[in-house]
């Protein structure tokens, strides 16, 4: 490291990554008044998160009755029963407040006749403990995400927080008492190495869907978090929980947002059969992720796959009100006609599971704190190191995230303590911290 010249900077809290979780994290801890840096390797509004089609999930009732106990009595259920619990209960408890906290910043939710926020329905969630599907996932037509984080952004440059752009972090600095004092980072357009001291770093990088062939995710989702972690000698969990969304565009693997199938889309096979219908009969198509899934694949590996090669299988948006799908479907259709080559007014899209969501990650407790076994202790918290969003495992999606759970886990905390919900203090072990109050945000994978 003598070898090269450093740039220093010292900031409170040092957010890595611009996504829905890093923008959430690092515009709470401004608004606590904490000196906050937020380094990303791309522009804010090309983070990953601007992808993110459906909606956000929150029992807030304005399409019938919802309550928050039913939200998590599917996400435990969805999570195949090994989610944390706890965590689960804090996310759906908080998450009408976040939703809320959300449209009050300025993201433009499609709207009811009534003017409410409008939601639609989702794969596995449904009303009174599984009885009947739901519509719970708050929509910006089908670009919520990319309302989320240009919002969020523009949020967090009126609360000052210093963006570092085009800044490739590289590695944690922890000392000999394994706490983390910042992490070092490359800026891209001119090579030079900077160091960030920090009392407090969040790690918000995403997840890791390019490890795989075919993905949902962005080029820049390569588990960099992850694997400052592993290199800094700490533990990574449920890496093996990796989600398949049903509706990769066939072959390029672009995702066809499961509201396609919230707004009443279906799948058929080569005999035309709605097949969902024998899998799931209650929720057919709006089953959770894995179900439908493995329901397509065994189709396809029974000989009932659609096309030349019967290798994938049709979605059908053909006999909804086009108007409808102009209204709250216009991303999709266009990446059905570009990478699909279909009218989906018309056609059915070709579609087949694709690798889409990254349940394991950094392992925390659900305040974000970053955990490791430490003598005979799991939950050893590793002071001054946080973990958010995609990259993190609490876990509240145990071994399957159901689809509008992970916007909501990039923005949920306690609304009565804006200011201390769902977070770390700055770590004690730290010296002189500039200010001491917390960073509001909660953190899961
Ligand atoms: P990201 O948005 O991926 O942000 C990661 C950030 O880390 C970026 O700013 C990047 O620049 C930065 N970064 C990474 N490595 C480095 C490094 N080394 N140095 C500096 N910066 C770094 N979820 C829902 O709930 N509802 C949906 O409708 C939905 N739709 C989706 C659609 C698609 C196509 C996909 C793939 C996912 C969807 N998801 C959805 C999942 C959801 O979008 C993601 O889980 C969530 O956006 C992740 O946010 P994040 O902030 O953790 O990460």
């Amino acid at each position: 490291m003598a070898a090269y010249t450093w740039v220093d900077h010292t900031f409170d809290v040092v957010v890595v990554g611009a996504g829905g979780s890093g923008l959430r994290a690092a515009l709470g801890a401004a608004q606590a008044g904490l000196k906050t840096a937020c380094v990303t390797k791309v522009f804010p509004t090309r983070s990953h998160t601007v992808a993110a089609q459906g909606g956000i999930s929150a029992s807030l009732g304005n399409m019938g009755e919802d309550k928050w106990q039913w939200h998590m009595f599917d996400t435990v259920k969805g999570s195949d029963w090994l989610g944390d619990q706890d965590a689960i209960e804090y996310l759906t408890r908080n998450a009408p407040a976040a939703v809320y906290e959300l449209e009050h910043w300025g993201v433009p939710f499609s709207r009811t006749e009534e003017g409410k926020i409008y939601q639609r329905a989702f794969g596995g969630m449904t009303k009174n403990f599984g009885e009947a599907p739901i519509q719970r996932t708050c929509a910006a037509a089908d670009r919520t995400g990319h309302a989320m984080l240009h919002t969020m952004y523009g949020q967090s440059l009126r609360h000052a927080v210093d963006f570092f752009i085009e800044f490739f972090a590289l590695d944690l600095i922890m000392d000999d008492e394994g706490v983390c004092r910042g992490v070092t980072a490359w800026k891209l357009d001119d090579g030079t190495l900077h160091r960030f001291r920090a009392q407090t770093v969040v790690l918000a990088t995403g997840g890791y869907g390019r490890a795989y062939l075919s993905c949902t995710s962005a080029h820049t989702c390569t588990g960099d978090g992850g694997a400052m972690v592993l290199r800094a000698g700490l533990p990574l969990q449920d890496m093996e929980f990796v989600q398949f969304h049903p509706t990769g565009i066939f072959p390029a693997g672009c995702l066809i947002t499961e509201g396609a199938r919230g707004e009443g889309g279906y799948l058929t096979n080569s005999n035309g059969e709605r097949f969902m219908e024998r899998y799931a009969p209650t929720v057919k198509d709006l089953a959770p992720r894995d179900m439908v899934s493995r329901a397509m694949t065994l189709e396809i590996r029974e000989g009932r796959g659609v096309g030349p090669n019967k290798d994938h299988i049709n979605l059908h948006l053909d006999h909804l009100d086009p108007k409808v799908l102009h209204e709250r479907l216009p991303g999709i259709s266009e990446s059905a006609k570009v990478f699909a080559g279909v009218d989906v007014t018309r056609q059915p899209i070709p579609v087949l599971p694709t690798v889409h969501y990254n349940m394991g990650g950094i392992q925390t407790n659900y305040h974000g704190e970053v955990v490791t076994l430490k003598n005979g202790n799991p939950d050893e918290v590793v002071p001054g190191l946080m973990a958010v969003g995609e990259a993190a495992c609490v876990s509240v999606h145990g071994a399957n995230r159901l689809g509008s759970n992970s916007l909501i886990v990039t923005s949920s905390r306690k609304p009565s303590s804006p200011s201390s919900a769902a977070s770390t203090a700055l770590s004690p072990a730290a010296p002189t911290p500039a200010k001491t109050s917390r960073i509001a945000t909660i953190s899961t994978g």
